[in-house]
């Protein structure tokens, strides 16, 4: 299949770039991310590929994809699926190799030229996405396909595709009238360069409004070496800066509490009102969202962001947040009167205050779980959790083996490449884990793929995991926290939903979901990392070669119940928050954003005044500066599925073949081919429940 995409390259190679620069196949052949990687699975070739190809094969694909589509939209045949839906999977292959790669590697292993092409590129990706999802002639074929679709007899993955591209055109604004979608073009420019403004601002208050100390008694508590840190150059200063969350790490362990009452007022009001202010630019962006959705057609933002996501209706979230309430208040209640107690009986004459919360709380789990980590870390050498922990949980439940390949390049020399086989030894794709911190990679743990999986394209998946994990001294054994333990389950449970990908198309495979479907499967492979079997075959001391004591494994489970309320109980805020604003249809001329807000979490019983939401709109940047509008829910509603699945695992016999394959068969193979909900509950017997997350939280 990809042999006929290249030809039909060929044919088109006098073309126009986006700024006049055009480039040729001819120029393209020797480009190793243009031409097709001679490497097992397609795998990229990093003993070829140079910082100095990204720039033409993206620009080069680009022009490919666009010409492609102009020849789709401008065919004069009668639409079909074969000549509109496949040529558009078929024409989007290069585009998506190439930035594979690249995205890959600007997000793992960057430096200046590839920085400075990653900002040069995102509008013009931007401006790509536009021009085909308001090319009205393309659309035009894709509807007449869709209002078909019953006489066509369309079936399976063919349906699905149809469906799926026509809401994706749909919800960009294919439907609307040229005047209609003149002003949402305007709508939409005008949110990006507000979205774009309120980051930067944050940006700008955190490196301007840090909170500044000048007598280390005030600091008494950190360690000298959190103060040294903090120390401002030349000057008798020490400068913490404010992190994005409304509770600061540090206040944990100051035990000054007027200094911990400062710096939580400086975070909670680090950007309302005030030089760094974000009042203004929260109630046009809520505004323009209402205005964007009501020209789409819908009440309210969130009517309009969740017509394809698994909960659909903004009365499922509504629900699923109702239900939350009152388990994790209650937990809240009970976690306050403890910590009051210990207040009391520290000498302490004063009501408990949030930023009295985590000092307290940090004070109460050294007392009762204290989780001493320099006892646990011996136990989890990476090597250990990665092949007898997180690959032998795969093996027992899936069937699939892991094979270390040295003779496939990598970006880095740390990165190791194992490939997976089928319980039957036929091969199943490349895995590739990068795992150690380093200055060229950017925070956090993510997956991804290099190649995604497509029958279509006859393709099999190669998938990465980037962590940032410590790395050792040399000839120093790798070991992690518990949470970095949970981090790895975490994202060979995507890596696992991109192997098993089934699909004919690539659109539709592996973990292309809705968003509010796609951390299932990363924090339902969470489960196995506590499970008996499984942590007794990889949690053994790097030393003695023990395994790991039954104490230590009663104090990681025992930890992991504590404070829940309080940590659950921030994100619900933030999720309600986010959500409210969203579901205005309406807004008032004096509406203000902190009225609103004290108003929104009082309606829904979570106005606690000792657990404030962990974001305020006012430097919620997920929601207000990126892309999370309307959609922070799904953090928690992926979460609940996960843990259900958990307990379908426990009720149905663990860690068997069986279990495992069932999973397989109806989720994580299944890519975005079936409705989220209906697969949901086929695979459990039942719509997913929160006594799922009440009972894992402990609450009641
Ligand atoms: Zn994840």
């Amino acid at each position: 299949m990809s042999l006929i995409a290249i030809a039909f390259w060929n044919c088109n190679s006098k073309t126009s770039g986006s700024e006049g620069t055009t480039y040729t196949a001819e120029q393209m052949k020797d480009n190793p991310l243009v031409q097709e990687s001679t490497l097992p699975y397609f795998a990229p070739d990093f003993t070829k590929i140079k910082d100095e190809d990204f720039q033409p094969a993206l620009e080069y694909a680009l022009q490919v994809e666009t010409e492609a589509i102009e020849k789709i939209a401008n065919n004069p045949e009668a639409p079909t699926v074969e000549n509109t839906l496949v040529e558009m999977e078929k024409a989007h292959e290069l585009i998506d190799r190439v930035s594979n790669v690249f995205y890959a590697l600007t997000g793992a292993n960057t430096n200046e030229t590839l920085k400075k092409l990653e900002s040069e590129m995102a509008p013009k990706f931007a401006a790509h996405s536009d021009n085909i999802l308001l090319n009205d002639k393309l659309f035009q074929r894709i509807k007449t396909i869709y209002d078909n679709r019953e006489e066509l007899k369309l079936e399976g993955e063919d349906l699905k595709l149809v469906e799926v591209k026509y809401q994706d055109f749909v919800k960009a604004g294919a439907n609307l009238n040229k005047e209609e979608k003149e002003s949402l073009k305007g709508i939409n420019s005008q949110l990006a360069t507000l979205e774009n403004e309120f980051g930067q601002t944050l940006l700008e208050a955190a490196n301007n409004s840090a909170f500044i100390v000048r007598d280390t008694a005030k600091l008494k508590g950190l360690t000298s070496s959190e103060i040294n840190s903090l120390k401002v150059e030349g000057k008798a200063e020490w400068k913490i800066p404010i992190q994005n969350t409304t509770q600061q790490p540090l206040t944990q362990s100051m035990d000054d509490r007027k200094t911990r009452e400062n710096l939580f007022m400086k975070a909670w009001n680090r950007t309302d009102g005030g030089e760094f202010s974000t009042l203004d630019i929260i109630n046009k962006i809520v505004k323009l969202r209402i205005e964007k959705a009501n020209l789409l057609g819908y009440p309210t933002y969130a009517a309009w962001n969740l017509q394809d996501t698994m909960v659909k209706t903004t009365e499922t979230v509504d629900d699923f947040f109702a239900q939350l309430v009152p388990g994790t208040v209650k937990a809240i209640n009970e976690e306050e009167k403890v910590l009051q107690e210990k207040i009391k009986s520290d000498g302490g004459d004063f009501e408990l205050e949030p930023w009295d919360w985590t000092y307290y709380a940090e004070q109460v789990r050294k007392e009762k779980y204290d989780l001493d980590e320099g006892q646990i870390k011996p136990y989890f050498e990476l090597k250990n959790v990665l092949e007898k922990g997180v690959f032998y949980a795969a093996t027992k439940l899936y069937g699939i083996t892991f094979k270390p390949r040295t003779d496939i390049p990598t970006y880095h020399p740390d990165v190791l490449v194992y490939e997976l086989f089928e319980e039957d030894g036929k091969p199943l794709g490349l895995f590739y884990g990068d795992f150690f911190k380093r200055e060229s990679k950017r925070g956090g743990a993510w997956m991804s793929n290099f190649v995604t999986q497509s029958h279509l394209l006859n393709k099999k998946p190669v998938i990465f995991n980037v962590c940032n994990y410590t790395k050792p001294a040399e000839g120093e054994p790798a070991l992690l926290s518990y949470d970095e333990v949970e981090t790895l389950f975490h994202e060979f449970g995507h890596s696992l939903h991109g192997f098993f990908a089934n699909q004919k198309y690539p659109s539709l495979s592996g973990t292309s979901v809705a968003r509010d479907f796609v951390e299932y499967p990363s924090q339902a492979n969470e489960h196995w990392a506590l499970h008996p079997e499984v942590l007794k075959n990889y949690a053994i001391h790097h030393q003695t070669g023990e395994s790991i004591p039954q104490t230590l494994i009663d104090k990681i489970k025992n930890a992991s119940k504590f404070n829940q309320g309080f940590a659950y109980g921030e994100t619900l805020g933030a999720a309600v928050l986010d959500f409210n604003y969203h579901s205005l249809s309406v807004m008032d001329k004096d509406f203000k954003v902190n009225v609103f807000e004290k108003e929104s979490l009082k309606e829904d019983n979570l106005d606690l005044k000792n657990v404030p939401p962990r974001y305020r709109a006012t430097y919620f940047n997920h929601v207000f500066g990126g892309g999370y509008a309307a959609s922070y829910y799904a953090y928690l509603w992926t979460e609940m599925l996960a843990l259900d699945t958990g307990k379908w695992f426990d009720e149905n016999g663990g860690l068997n073949r069986a279990n495992g394959q069932r999973y397989r068969d109806m989720i994580l193979s299944q890519g975005n081919t079936l409705e989220y909900k209906e697969a949901y509950k086929a695979f459990r017997g039942k719509d997913p429940g929160v006594e799922a997350i009440l009972e894992n939280k402990g609450f009641d």
